[in-house]
């Protein structure tokens, strides 16, 4: 294995306009200090973002290895072009830490050998993702929430904590073309089954019992349509009728009003009934106002990888590509069913953290079949891969295209160069090796 040689920087530069992928909110107005190899400073980050740029170390593995053996590159893209060209049901599985370019170059590996492609946003993608499916997205630009919003009702999440500079940029406390004041022209409600540092900053606190945001979701749709609600909803909720009751007038007569969603309504069991509720809340307060219902977004490119993978197959995740047209089935064709199930005989892993979360029966069957895996960081996955890539960092080191929790895309500012090939160009190299060996029978 090449060792790659310490690039000497030791005059101090600057990288401005970075994009910080810890959170949902992508802040792409940061200004990177960088001295030799590290990060010193990145101004305009909050605390999370802060920390993750200064825990940046250079790795100093490059190149490829097959079965531990350090190979030149194109062995290595040979030998992995084989593993998926040979398997009769590949898996390609990862993508949230890889950019727009690394991720459809992914698809198209996953349709040349007749695979199954799954991202990690996948495993979460059951919940909010089938619920947008069933009844639709109301969403609009976290520039119009900026610029427009004088009603934000946060409902079971903590952005003070999980996405520190939501309110600044973006929601509760951001200046806009229509809200000057910023936090003066807002009226903020948060509903959680707890009192939350972004519940203490609200105008409002509503505390729901665990497990009944769906009943006061399907209230307030009584409520702003007149229906007359018994009292006895208080009890059933933790909400007091007359609390709702304001909740829901101040829902109708705001000039543009947002429901953000975290994983509080989405990740619980009923997930996906509590999103359609919140979903059809806002189409239907559309009668009277603007009004929209918005994820709070996740870390890295998740929602990326869903946009790409629905761009070029049809379908945001659990795509199976064998039979030369995608077909469509989560759980059937979900990554971790296929492995529980023992189907798949081959994978590609891109970033190795993608298999953290599978279920063990998954990791166990894993373990038995071929796998192509690039990753960053020397990782025990990466380690134990018939074939391992050591490719760039993609949020330090590689430039390319990354989604906000709104859809708008953002291109990525690399604070180094690498010495390693980024996850696009190993891709185009398995790719190219794969069609070297001809097409399928
Ligand atoms: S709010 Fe999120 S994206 Fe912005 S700097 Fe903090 S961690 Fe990074």
């Amino acid at each position: 294995m090449a060792i790659a040689p310490k690039t000497d920087r030791t005059s101090l530069r600057v990288v401005s306009d970075a994009v910080c992928t810890f959170c949902g909110c992508l802040c792409d107005d940061i200004q990177l200090t960088i001295a030799g190899n590290q990060i010193v400073n990145a101004e305009n980050a909050c605390e999370l973002g802060r920390a993750d740029y200064l825990g940046y170390r250079a790795e100093l593995q490059t190149g490829a290895m097959v079965h531990g053996v350090a190979v030149p590159l194109e062995e290595a893209f040979a030998k992995a072009a084989k593993i998926l060209a040979d398997a009769r049901f590949p898996i390609v599985y990862g993508l949230s830490e890889s950019v727009g370019e690394a991720q459809r170059m992914a698809v198209a590996i996953a349709d040349r050998v007749g695979g199954c492609i799954d991202t990690t946003a996948g495993q979460a993608f059951s919940q909010s993702g089938m619920a947008f499916q069933s009844v639709g997205k109301v969403a609009c630009s976290l520039g119009e929430v900026k610029n427009r919003a004088d009603l934000i009702v946060l409902w079971g999440t903590n952005p003070t904590e999980s996405h520190p500079r939501h309110a600044d940029r973006y929601s509760t406390k951001a200046s806009g073309l229509f809200t000057p004041n910023g936090r003066k022209d807002r009226h903020v409600v948060v509903v959680d089954i707890c009192q939350t540092a972004s519940a203490v900053e609200a105008d409002q606190f509503l505390q729901v019992m665990p497990g009944k945001d769906f009943e006061v979701l399907w209230c307030l749709r009584a409520l702003i349509k007149g229906v007359v609600v018994a009292d006895s909803i208080g009890a059933r909720t933790g909400i007091p009728l007359e609390k709702l009751q304001d909740l829901a007038n101040r829902m109708r007569s705001c000039q543009f009003g947002v429901l953000f969603f975290g994983s509080g309504l989405s990740a619980t069991s009923g997930g996906q009934m509590n999103v359609e509720a919140a979903t059809i809340l806002a189409q239907e307060l559309n009668e009277f106002t603007r009004f929209y219902a918005m994820p709070m977004g996740e870390r890295g490119n998740s929602n990326g990888a869903e946009n790409v993978v629905a761009w070029q197959t049809g379908y945001p995740c659990a795509v199976h590509l064998g039979r030369g047209y995608p077909r469509y089935n989560p759980g059937e064709f979900s990554v971790s069913g296929i492995l529980e199930r023992g189907e798949a005989d081959a994978a590609l892993i891109i970033s190795a953290n993608s298999v953290v979360d599978l279920p063990q029966d998954a990791l166990d069957h894993l373990a038995k079949i071929p796998c192509v895996v690039l990753d960053c960081t020397s990782t025990v996955a990466l380690n134990r891969a018939t074939v391992a890539f050591f490719v760039a960092n993609y949020a330090f080191e590689t430039s390319g295209t990354v989604c906000r929790a709104d859809d708008v895309p953002l291109t990525l500012r690399p604070a180094f160069d690498s010495p390693r090939l980024s996850q696009t160009s190993v891709l185009r190299g398995i790719d190219q090796a794969i069609r070297a060996i001809g097409p399928r029978i």
